[in-house]
């Protein structure tokens, strides 16, 4: 272990590793360890002269530019070529097809690139949005509906045997409705426990027998862990550790702007709506909301209003320092729980959740933990504290876990149930249909088993031959993002050592699992990624990217188009991951992972100005359906910014060392490769919105709308401006150029 944390350096600054497919293996099943892919990038012979000789175009192309180099004349492309196979003629279409060619490139480039592609690519009625995302997310979607519904009696894996039965079975809506209600009654009997709301028609439930803890204790089991959440994450002050992080437990309306914001009033409304709706449904046949139902559905939501109240703001979440506050769980319980519960009592609820006697053994009053909250915990036990002493408030919190655990549960029953969610659902995504029950299991398969849906999906569909032309990519990459550094005089480090030193941390939405706590943290375990995705993550604490199978695709990746439309998509996309291990957040953890001030105080002073700027760029942007929010998306917005700059400069130095002019689309003989690059880097964004669900989402999203993920970073860019001749203080060439890196 010693050995591996001395080498580590190197490792970071030589072998940055490049993950193809995720790694996590499920179950016992060893076979899904073949297809795992590290590539080392970096190292010499890895990236610059890879080629993996797809297509004739690439070939051709060489000539030229041998020939273009002036030694004889070029019988077949002239210095200009144009490719003109039957793939590059189709690619030239969709891209006319998506711009709007009499807009001004100067004024909105987004317009100018998608502007006509809404107008081809409606939103269907079962999506929120629609983009080319969307779209590549909806093909791997029916890929994988075909992997999981084919039968193959030789396939000995166990884990993907089980993959396809969990399909079946999700699909099997005609068993859940003979089953009926029962299971979730049965369920909510044995965990819960009865509660008023469900149980009280003929005053039965007793108040004084309610014992919340002991609710608190059989629920946790589900992974719900109400009032006293915790799962095994990073230590944030050795990040090969793993340690207990308690935090504030999941809210109703999902995000805590949604109950206060006066934007969402509509949403809480249909809430509501929804509430009695299916409150109806288990209480059965010719049930009414009665004025004494109606009054305990208002406690259910007044005290999620409360929750959501004394959780930390989606601001505040932003800001690392407030989240980690290690401390023993004697002085957890001291500051937060001594209002409901003694140590002991603390220490036997975590050792319920440990998988066997080696993990119970850690439990101790000394057991060092992370409490993301100390305030939350401390208002929510004062006030459960405070209505476990009066017997007419006990009803609040059995109802609440009640109502939580079958709302979470009610869409696994029959037909009515999951009508009445769907109803909810449209009402405030704007949603016209709601996606095929195949569609869902497909999701709902590959989410829960994402390693057995991955190799099936990459055994299919996933081309091998472009993962060396890929690690060529992520050098290049590496390489400008290198110099930008390098050229950032405002840093007064000595560059080499910020390289070197700078990891960031990223905190994965994975499903935590317990036993990670006596696991050290390494390249090869993260169990939040699910290879037949469309994504792509920057693992800083590991310095690995990770590209999913399922970005291997137009528009972001072709191996046989030109390449400057690689780098402006997949490129920029890998350019935007890396840039998070220097993002607001991601520069705050040094070259260990570990949380600490390690920039001299002059450089975080600069960048603080930096990024106040771009904060204050993107808060201006406004839509129809409300502001950006400058601050929740600084993080995305340097990324984006850094990545497409990063990919722009790597595009140069692979053009430079292929020594070569690459070809046009036909059509596009008047532009250059460098205005070709911008409209396809421009392009992977098109796409649309269905207005509620923007108006939903805007307040608390990390991302910025499509469009400003074109024109923010665009406009920041002289390389763009001088492409395309913008005059100056035009909109998308400003004199001030706004940029962190
Ligand atoms: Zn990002």
């Amino acid at each position: 272990m010693k050995i591996f944390r001395q080498i580590l350096p190197i490792l970071l600054l030589d072998k940055a590793l490049f993950l193809l497919t995720a790694v996590a293996v499920t179950g016992q099943d060893t076979s899904v360890l073949e297809l795992i892919y590290h590539i080392p990038v970096g190292r010499d012979d890895a990236g610059g002269s890879a080629n993996s000789g797809n297509g004739s175009l690439k070939e051709s192309v060489k000539v030229n530019a041998t020939h273009g180099a002036g030694s004889f004349p070029d019988p077949i492309l002239g210095v200009q070529s144009v490719c003109e196979t039957d793939h590059c003629y189709e690619l030239a279409q969709q891209t006319a097809l998506s711009m709007n060619a009499s807009a001004d490139p100067c004024l909105d480039f987004y317009d100018y690139a998608c502007g006509n592609w809404t107008r081809s690519n409606p939103i269907p009625d079962d999506r929120t949005n629609w983009s080319n995302f969307a779209a590549i997310d909806q093909k791997v979607t029916a890929q994988l509906r075909e992997v999981l519904e084919r039968e193959d009696k030789n396939d000995l894996s166990t884990a993907r045997q089980k993959a396809r039965k969990l399909y079946k079975a999700c699909l099997d809506i005609e068993r859940m409705e003979t089953l009926g209600a029962e299971p979730l009654l049965a369920f909510l009997k044995s965990t819960v426990g009865p509660f008023p709301l469900f149980d009280n028609q003929d005053n039965s439930w007793n108040a004084t027998a309610f014992d919340w803890f002991a609710t608190v204790k059989r629920t946790s089991k589900f992974g719900s862990g109400f009032f006293l959440a915790f799962s095994a994450g990073r230590d944030s002050d050795d990040p090969k550790k793993n340690i207990l992080h308690f935090s504030a437990s999941n809210l109703a309306l999902g995000t805590r702007k949604t109950y206060f914001d006066k934007s969402s009033e509509s949403v809480r409304k249909a809430y509501k709506e929804y509430m009695r709706n299916l409150t109806l449904l288990f209480l059965g046949n010719g049930s009414v909301i009665t004025p004494a139902i109606q009054e305990q559905l208002d406690e259910i939501y007044d005290f999620d209003t409360f929750l959501a109240q004394v959780s930390r703001s989606e601001e505040d979440s932003r800001n690392i320092s407030l989240s980690i506050n290690k401390m023993t769980l004697e002085k957890f319980h001291g500051t937060s729980l001594n209002t409901t519960i003694s140590l002991e009592d603390l220490i036997d609820y975590i050792k319920i959740r440990m998988p066997n006697k080696t993990f119970t053994d850690l439990v101790t009053k000394d057991l060092v933990v992370n409490v993301a909250n100390p305030d939350y915990f401390l208002r929510v036990h004062e006030k459960l504290a405070e209505y476990s002493r009066q017997p007419s408030k006990r009803r609040i919190i059995a109802n609440y876990f009640g109502w939580r655990m079958a709302v979470g549960y009610s869409y696994k029953i029959t037909q009515r149930f999951r009508d009445a969610a769907d109803e909810y659902t449209k009402e405030i995504s704007g949603l016209q249909k709601i996606q095929e029950r195949w569609k869902a299991c497909a999701g709902f398969v590959n989410y829960e088993m994402n390693t057995a849906v991955g190799s099936l999906y990459i055994k299919s569909f996933f081309d091998e031959a472009s993962k060396p032309k890929i690690a060529g990519l992520v050098k290049d990459l590496r390489a400008s993002f290198s110099t930008i550094l390098k050229n950032a005089d405002w840093l007064t480090s000595e560059p080499g050592s910020i390289w070197n030193n700078t990891l960031a941390f990223v905190k994965f939405d994975s499903n935590n699992n317990i036993e990670k706590l006596l696991k050290e943290n390494n390249r090869s375990m993260d169990d939040s990624l699910a290879p037949a995705d469309v994504n792509a993550y920057y693992s800083p604490p590991n310095n690995m990217i990770a590209l999913v199978a399922g970005i291997f695709q137009l528009p972001f990746y072709d191996a046989s188009r030109p390449d400057y439309l690689n780098y402006a998509s997949i490129g920029a996309i890998i350019g935007h991951e890396i840039t998070h291990g220097f993002d607001d957040r991601g520069s705050q953890f040094d070259g260990e992972g570990l949380y600490t001030n390690w920039w001299s105080a002059e450089s975080r002073a600069r960048y603080t100005v930096k990024s106040a700027e771009m904060m204050a760029k993107y808060g201006n942007y406004i839509l129809p359906e409300g502001r950006v929010n400058g601050f929740l998306t600084l993080g995305e917005n340097i990324a984006d910014n850094g990545g497409v700059k990063e990919a722009f400069s790597a595009y140069q130095l692979y053009s430079k060392r292929k020594g070569m002019v690459e070809p046009l689309l036909p059509g596009f003989e008047s532009y250059t490769q460098e205005q070709m690059f911008f409209i396809g880097y421009a392009q992977v964004w098109c796409g649309a919105d269905r207005e509620k669900s923007l108006r939903l989402s805007l307040p608390t999203q990390s991302h910025s709308p499509r469009r400003f993920r074109v024109i923010g970073p665009l406009s920041g860019m002289p390389q763009f401006a001088e492409a395309y001749q913008c005059p100056a203080e035009s909109p998308m060439n400003p004199s001030k150029k706004v940029a962190v890196w």
